[in-house]
């Protein structure tokens, strides 16, 4: 016993004598992210409404503070009841240009910090704690809190491709991920940036150069960077889809790639660069794409190229091109690597779980040589942004990080809010291994980019199937948790504190809440087709022709005459009943569990929504979603009813299936009203469809979500005329 108070004791010691402390903020405080260290202090803690003032010690401007906080006065420092803020310069600790010291006692707040953005971060958390004094009516406690990020660059994506937000819902989401010390955003313009210099980019509804730069403004008020992401040789058919830029594809008739040698290419490129720096005065990055590029190599210019000296090379040559763009005006470019890791032969070993330690050993050491021997044409000033959107623990991706290290680049990771599947409800499974989703990954993609001393992290939020922004806020603030402290809160410690911070609520089941919303999401998907599922390109692209973006389009004949309805499940035949029920017993009894449990689940969500103290639009959406997912499973019973061989019960069971029918029609009116309070739901008439294989660009408005239902619904409006 003794023995163990003296260990006790001693570590005590050594952690007090190295800063740190183990200690937590008591319940019900919290600040996300959890903060490195926190030491109690003996004696009563601070009211609400105890500080009066604010005084500014050192030459900086007052920040931006939260609605607590901004309210306060100006006054005199250290002073009972004021809040003194100061910046020296000479402070050696926390080492960490964003770090801060803050020391609260029952009367006074003290911060202090190297410069104005460690300020700025102590105000974030005391407005946190105050709110929770707030919430919870109770001091906060007396402690000194020395605090600092572990990775500098802490980003996260919004991505445009198909679909824009209002203006103001990015100025709210700006606060927002400024509360949690994210300090950059990667802006993917796609078409939805006004340009100039290549007016016909954009499209009708664009923001303009000068209200993006204005936000950029705001933002950096909140010590966030706006990093503009403008796709380069791939992904361009938001730009080779005009006809007019038809002379710089690789391929004539694919709208997806430039041709790398053509030097139109950089003209437009450049140009388009040269509107997202002014659109974003002041960013110190430029994210210029690079992913997926297809085929390239191919035309009559860049095929000697490419036999003689290689793709890798070809590839390369865009780089240094973009790259010395990028250095002669200011800016630190930043790249998706996968294109020379393909190139390389170790693509494969970076992100697939069936690749073996040996396998992936092996084709490192047959790929790095060939890596190795293009060293000098990988350009140095560039940002790798390594991307890997599950556990990324496969040993290939370890290594990719290891070969940058080891050859003096430099490597960012990104991780994913949104994995494929999350239209609705998010799949969210913790600490499944290598098979987790959801929040798992995106901390241990963090965890193992901190090993490796990597200082940047991109939350990607991807638009191919356009789910609400809301969806990706508890991966957006898990990004901003955990790179701030990637050791810091366990994986449900974090779903506590995510939840009382953006809505001033616990919630002790809310993983097994949203497993039960996502299994609802996962019959919707699943509900009207044969085989396969609406987000599988094969079941649910109709307006393509082809559905591989580089295979050329087929006759436009052949294109009008495929039946899509023959990929969704036939109507029950009233000539011989019950044979369509026991076809499809499987989705009928999960359609019987999803209907037994909508109104428990209904339930749950409207009392998020009636308790939450902010962020209620959210509960609002979470509702919206439920009750139209839960339109697919009324509608297969409601036909369950007809697929009967007495006569009467058809009859009642025809009227069920109008009544399921004009519920689903609300239930998608409800959902387009509420999307449309923060996204345009459709665009102008007069812009250029941009349609590849993304399932969201597959309509100028809502509808590519439910194309199935669309057909669907035509198909029984035959049915009912059929019966009469
Ligand atoms: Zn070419």
């Amino acid at each position: 016993m003794k023995r163990n108070i003296l260990l006790t004791l001693v570590a005590s010691i050594i952690l007090s004598l190295s800063g740190f402390s183990t200690e937590k903020l008591p319940a019900p405080f919290k600040i996300v992210p959890q903060p490195q260290s926190v030491s109690l202090v003996k004696g009563p803690g601070l009211e609400f409404n105890a500080l009066r003032r604010i005084a500014l010690k050192g030459e900086f401007k007052r920040p931006v503070m939260g609605s607590i906080l901004s309210q306060l006065p100006a006054g005199k420092a250290n002073e009972k009841g004021t809040l003194t803020l100061t910046v020296d310069e000479s402070l050696t600790s926390p080492g960490s240009d964003e770090g801060y010291i803050m020391t609260i006692s029952s009367d006074r707040v003290d911060i202090a910090a190297r410069n104005e953005k460690g300020i700025f971060y102590g105000c974030q958390s005391l407005e946190q704690l105050l709110e929770d004094a707030k919430d919870y009516k109770k001091p906060v406690p007396a402690c000194k809190i020395t605090d600092y990020p572990v990775l500098s660059y802490r980003a996260v994506h919004f991505d445009v491709k198909h679909h824009l937000d209002h203006m103001n819902y990015y100025y709210e989401s700006i606060d927002r991920l400024a509360r949690y010390k994210i300090n950059a955003v990667v802006f993917e313009f796609e078409d939805k940036l006004r340009f100039q210099r290549q007016p016909l980019v954009g499209a009708p509804q664009s923001i303009s150069i000068d209200e993006m730069a204005a936000l950029t403004r705001y933002a950096r008020d909140r010590h966030i960077e706006i990093t503009p992401l403008v796709q380069g040789l791939g992904h361009a058919t938001f730009i080779l889809k005009h006809e007019e830029y038809a002379g710089l594809r690789e391929l004539i008739w694919n709208n997806w790639a430039f041709c790398p040698l053509h030097e139109g290419t950089y003209q437009v490129l450049f140009d388009l660069y040269r509107d997202a720096i002014d659109a974003t005065p002041g960013s110190k990055y430029l994210h210029i794409g690079g992913d997926e590029i297809g085929n390239i190599g191919l035309c009559p210019r860049c095929k000697p190229m490419a036999e003689k000296e290689g793709m890798l090379s070809l590839s390369l040559y865009w780089l240094k091109r973009v790259c010395e763009f990028a250095a002669e005006n200011n800016r630190i470019p930043i790249f998706w690597d996968d294109m020379p890791l393909k190139q390389g032969g170790v693509y494969e070993s970076t992100w697939s779980d069936e690749v073996t330690t040996e396998e992936a050993e092996k084709s490192w050491k047959e790929g790095t040589p060939e890596l190795d021997k293009l060293l000098t044409d990988f350009p140095k000033n560039c940002v790798y942004m390594r991307w890997n959107y599950s556990m990324a623990r496969q040993p290939g991706n370890i290594m990719a990080l290891d070969w940058y290290k080891s050859r003096g680049l430099k490597a960012m990771i990104a991780t994913a809010t949104n994995t494929e599947g999350g239209m609705l409800f998010q799949p969210e499974e913790l600490d499944k291994g290598l098979e987790s989703s959801g929040i798992s990954t995106i901390r241990s993609f963090i965890q193992l980019a901190s090993q490796k001393d990597i200082s940047g992290m991109l939350c990607t939020a991807w638009d191919d199937k356009s789910p609400h922004m809301e969806n990706y806020w508890r991966g957006f603030i898990a990004s901003a948790e955990f790179s701030w402290s990637p050791e810091g809160r366990s994986l449900e410690e974090y779903d506590n504190a995510w939840l009382q911070k953006e809505f001033g609520i616990s919630m002790n089941d809310y993983l097994a809440i949203n497993n039960q919303l996502r299994k609802g999401s996962e019959l919707w998907y699943e509900a009207y087709y044969k085989k396969g599922s609406r987000l599988d390109d094969e079941a649910a692209l109709q307006s393509l022709p082809r559905l591989e973006h580089w295979l050329p389009a087929l006759p436009n004949q052949e294109k009008i005459q495929f039946d899509y309805t023959s990929k969704l499940i036939e109507l029950p035949d009233l000539e011989s009943p019950g044979t369509w029920s026991r076809k499809y017993k499987d989705r009928l009894d999960r359609s019987v569990a999803e209907v037994e449990n909508y109104k428990l689940l209904n339930t749950r969500l409207s009392d998020n929504y009636n308790t939450s103290k902010r962020n209620r639009y959210y509960w609002e959406l979470a509702m919206t979603l439920h009750r139209f997912q839960n339109t697919a499973p009324r509608l297969l019973l409601a036909l369950k009813s007809v697929d009967n061989t007495d006569k009467d019960q058809q009859k009642k069971g025809m009227e069920e299936v109008k009544r399921a029918v004009v519920e689903f029609r609300n239930a998608w009116a409800e959902l387009e009203s509420v999307y449309s309070r923060t996204r345009f739901v459709s665009y102008p008439s007069n812009y250029i469809p941009d349609r590849y294989f993304h399932l969201a660009s597959q309509s100028e408005d809502l509808t590519w979500m439910i194309q199935p239902e669309i057909l669907y619904l035509g198909m029984i409006e035959k049915w009912i005329g059929n019966q009469k």
